[in-house]
């Protein structure tokens, strides 16, 4: 899997596009295109049931994970971040 930056910034997951209500995004995973709501709402399709937008259906679940975390929303201190994102890129590797 290639991603497009660091695997805890969201617009790694996705792409973002303009419009006139605000930035959409089109999703890495299923590629589906949704029309503003901008990083918030690509984050919340990725991290799923939050109801505000579809859930992906493509995205593995440890992008789930990350991104229904409190890691993404800013919540945790940095060390923290660098030992889960070591973790996470541990489980990628072991994917491949
Ligand atoms: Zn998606």
């Amino acid at each position: 899997m290639k991603l497009n930056g660091p695997i805890e910034v969201t617009w790694s997951h996705g792409e973002p596009f303009p419009h006139p209500h605000g930035v959409g995004f089109k999703c890495f995973y299923c590629f589906k295109k949704v029309k503003g709501g901008g990083v918030t709402r690509l984050k919340e399709h990725l991290a799923g049931a939050t109801g505000n937008v579809a859930d992906c259906p493509n995205v593995p679940a440890y992008i789930k994970d990350l991104m229904s975390s409190e890691l993404v929303k800013g919540k945790v201190k940095r060390k923290k971040v660098v030992r889960f994102i070591s973790l996470l890129k541990r489980r990628l590797w072991q994917q491949t």
